[in-house]
């Protein structure tokens, strides 16, 4: 434990000092570069190939075809966010987003579905 002669100096030195803190959630942080949040999707690109299901350890992706008509399914509760469906896409179409500010007492709002045509 530390003395409190020792404590006020060390308080003095950060007088002038920008606060280490942030007001959260007024403020947020950007994220660095390799940052991996939310798992963005863009539907334009997807092919409905389903590697992104298949590679995924917590079955958090469901991929659907019903004739021409395709459903992709991200369940936020269930990922990891490990990026490996990124990684897996053919296409590209899978991103790790900086969202990061994820909480939500409503369970159905960790639930994304897309329905497209291919
Ligand atoms: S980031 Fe990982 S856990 Fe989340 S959906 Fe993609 S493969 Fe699955
Ligand atoms: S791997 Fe990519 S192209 Fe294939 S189903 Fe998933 S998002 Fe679509």
């Amino acid at each position: 434990m530390r003395l409190p002669g020792k404590l006020v100096p060390e308080a003095l030195k950060t007088l002038g000092k920008d606060s280490a803190t942030i007001r959260y959630p007024e403020q947020s942080r950007s994220m660095p570069d390799r940052f991996r949040g939310r798992v963005a999707f863009d539907p334009d690109g997807c092919t409905g190939c389903g590697m992104c299901e298949r590679h995924c350890a917590a079955d958090a992706i469901v991929v659907e075809a019903d004739g021409s008509e395709i459903s992709w399914r991200y369940d936020e509760s269930a990922c990891m966010f490990c990026g490996q469906c990124g990684e897996s896409c053919p296409t590209d179409v899978i991103t790790m987003s900086e969202e990061y500010d994820l909480a939500s007492s409503d369970p159905a709002s960790f639930e994304t579905t897309h329905t497209f045509e291919r």
